[in-house]
């Protein structure tokens, strides 16, 4: 293991590579189908969306994937970030258990998405490309990629998630400062945003809703591609420099987890400071206890099914299969916005299966009493999707209080939320509700799953 981690990092501290799970996996995920043919897809099915250095990233199978020089230079503004132990929360909790927790709110963005944004704006770059165009939920991600764009000089198009849109007002000013243009979603712009709005003109809006609107501007020129936060094997790769950082961290203080915990929406954090560890395990280093925390009101691990399913609701996208509540499904509106997502990145379903994580679920409120408790310990004030993982830590230090066991637990802090300060004052004021999603809804929305017997 230490050799590995000092062949990984150089004297910068930064990782020199990105893991691929794939390497390591006792069973291949299954492969990614073109919707029409239930066929495997090609990169050339992919060509029209992403630039080819990531279609290949996408399919990659070696172990180490070089990071370029240029985005390692960009990570340096806030790389490695740092690794604390939560001393003053385990007094609090009056825990046996050690908690440690990596922060990637250092990050310019606020959170761990522009470990991702820089890289996918940098191959795009160098692929010519001159536009970008995405979707957002909370913001978190419209504001990473917009600050990413900045950078490399491209222009950037966010559909944002409506309810989000409406919620918070600054993580769209944030966007606009960093040069990137915003329009909620769904919008009159698009065919998938007209249709959505002539069933329902106070549309709340989806993740789903507003993939398919990006998607469906990037097809339309050659010079704009699509650019998604989470969710993609490329996505989940470039965040385990989140991951690599924290096991070179943890050998400094002479210690390793027990448990890893991480909030799970498309994934990708989750698997950022999960996925090195897991490989370790994988080689034969030592086993973890792996637990993904998910809202309640969107259940995609704990209640949805694993199938083939598209990842937006227009049925522009390619059939991956996942932990899905169904691409039509609506989330009620709570305040993770980056929570809501349908479905779950592949590799994270695909690991679930096989029995290589656990993962529950919480109600939002519950959620805030934790990170109102860590902030009040710790000073840090996390996001609501935060949230979610320091109340599954917290739940994993109260277990081993009541089991007399002292355990090493290590989370993902994997942003702030000083730009969700709306969602604490509801908080405070006792205006959260945790909303259950709609029974009947899921079930039609598991109903109308595509049939895909061919692959299965
Ligand atoms: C986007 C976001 C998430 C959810 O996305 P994942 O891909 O599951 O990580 C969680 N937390 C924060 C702070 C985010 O910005």
């Amino acid at each position: 293991m230490t050799d590995t981690i000092k062949y990984l990092i150089d004297e910068t501290r930064i990782p020199k590579y990105w893991y691929n799970l794939a390497a390591d996996l006792p069973v291949a995920a299954p492969p990614v189908l073109h919707p029409g043919t239930l066929q495997p897809v090609g990169p050339a099915d992919l060509a029209p969306l992403f630039p080819m250095d990531l279609i290949m990233q996408e399919v990659a199978t070696e172990r180490e994937v070089p990071i370029p020089e240029p985005v390692r230079e960009v990570y340096r503004q806030w790389r490695p970030s740092p690794l604390f132990r939560a001393r003053r929360l385990e007094k609090a909790l009056q825990t046996p258990a050690k908690i440690y927790y990596k922060y990637e709110g250092v990050s310019p963005a606020g959170s761990h998405k522009p470990n991702t944004a820089v890289p996918q704006a940098f191959y795009n770059k160098q692929a010519g490309v001159k536009r970008l165009v995405t979707e957002t939920g909370a913001g978190q991600w419209g504001s990473s990629l917009a600050f990413a764009g900045a950078l490399f000089g491209l222009e950037v198009k966010v559909f944002m998630v409506r309810v989000s849109y409406d919620q918070k007002p600054y993580r769209r000013a944030l966007m606009e400062t960093y040069g990137a243009s915003c329009t909620p979603s769904p919008s009159k712009e698009t065919q998938a945003g007209r249709a959505i709005l002539a069933q329902r003109a106070d549309h709340p809006g989806s993740l789903g809703i507003a993939i398919s609107e990006a998607v469906e501007i990037a097809a339309q020129r050659d010079d704009t591609k699509y650019a998604l936060g989470s969710v993609l094997n490329h996505v989940l790769l470039h965040q385990t420099v989140v991951g690599q950082e924290a096991m070179a961290q943890l050998e400094m203080a002479d210690d390793y987890p027990d448990v890893i915990v991480g909030c799970t929406g498309g994934g990708s954090n989750f698997a950022g400071i999960v996925f090195p560890f897991l490989g370790a395990q994988l080689r034969g280093g030592k086993k973890v206890r792996i637990v993904a925390v998910e809202p309640a009101a969107c259940p995609s691990l704990t209640r949805g099914q694993y199938a083939y399913d598209f990842g937006d609701t227009a049925h522009l996208t390619p059939l991956t299969k996942m932990h899905t509540l169904g691409s039509t499904f609506t989330p009620p509106g709570f305040h993770a916005g980056g929570l809501r997502y349908h479905g779950m990145a592949p590799l994270v379903s695909h690991i679930k299966q096989l029995g290589l994580i656990e993962a529950v679920a919480y109600h939002q409120t519950t959620c805030f009493d934790a990170g109102v408790l860590f902030a009040r310990a710790e000073g840090i004030l996390p996001a609501p999707e935060a949230n979610h993982a320091v109340k599954g830590a917290i739940d994993e230090a109260l277990k081993c209080k009541a089991e007399g066991k002292s355990r090493t637990i290590l989370f993902n802090l994997c942003g702030h939320g000083h730009f969700d300060m709306q969602a604490y004052i509801d908080y405070f004021g006792g205006k959260l509700q945790d909303l259950d999603y709609d029974e009947a809804e899921l079930a039609m929305a598991l109903a109308g799953l595509p049939s895909v017997k061919a692959a299965a």
